[in-house]
């Protein structure tokens, strides 16, 4: 083990104890396992939200912030690829119970803030309500960011999965994984003629399952994804993760933000 590891599972216990502080922040990578069409590995988001918070932290690490890495979270909240076979998934009971048995062991250590550190949209609604289940159950300063998968113009902001920023990224962190032969365009034309109803930030919600828009459980357009957007979607986003943790480092919700 080098001890400048910014693992916190390759720590034996009692060096944790005395290299962990109130100030530390641990970082949960959160990922999942599930279907996203012919062209991207099934452990899509394990493997976004494994390698950027490797390169979070330590990219937070090298400007000076105390910041640890857990072992990622793999099995999560996909029930809406449930459909699909390869789609390795708990519930949302599972999911919260696991996130409160995290936050409660990590309240035994020195450390008194978690961030976690997601590459799956389904989990965002479970991982809310756990920020605030930890913040009460153990007093935790909890935190969570999604890593940014933008979509292109011409997916109609509706290249929310396997599509241009997804594909684009998995080009650059694991180009062995990725089949463009299968590159196909996914987007449900007649979703955007809506004026209320639609996805995140729409005034108006709907229950969705992936296999519902007729597009093969992608959700994208994967056609023009190219390594060098991923190249600069990563490192837009450890910039991002870096000013992230040091806002966090200091974040007093009673006080100033300067
Ligand atoms: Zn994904």
């Amino acid at each position: 083990m080098s001890a400048s590891t910014r693992e916190l599972a390759e720590l034996s216990g009692p060096a944790l104890d005395t290299m962990l502080t109130p100030d530390s922040i641990v970082v949960l990578p959160v990922g999942s396992v599930e279907h996203h069409g012919a062209h991207l590995p099934l452990a899509t988001d394990l493997i976004m939200a494994d390698e950027m918070s490797v390169r979070a932290v330590d990219a937070a690490a090298d400007s000076g912030l105390d910041v640890w890495r857990l072992p990622p979270l793999a099995y999560t909240k996909s029930d809406e690829h449930d459909w699909a076979p390869g789609t390795f998934w708990i519930g949302a009971d599972d999911l919260l119970a696991t996130l409160r048995g995290i936050g409660r062991s990590l309240a035994r250590t020195p450390a008194r803030t978690l961030v976690f550190l997601n590459g799956h949209g389904g989990n965002v609604a479970p991982l809310a309500i756990a920020l605030r289940e930890l913040r009460r159950l153990h007093g935790l300063r909890t935190f969570a960011l999604s890593v940014a998968v933008p979509s292109a113009p011409e997916e109609s902001g509706l290249g929310i999965h396997g599509g241009w920023g997804e594909t684009s990224l998995m080009m650059h962190l694991r180009p062995d994984l990725v089949a463009p032969e299968h590159f196909a365009r996914a987007i449900p034309e007649g979703l955007s003629d809506y004026r209320r109803i639609g996805f995140a930030g729409a005034s108006v919600q709907f229950g969705w399952l992936s296999d519902d828009f007729g597009c093969g459980g992608v959700l994208g357009d994967p056609t023009r994804a190219d390594a060098a957007t991923g190249e600069r979607l990563a490192a837009d986003f450890v910039r991002l993760a870096v000013e992230s943790f040091e806002e966090i480092s200091r974040f007093d919700p009673a006080g100033g933000g300067a």
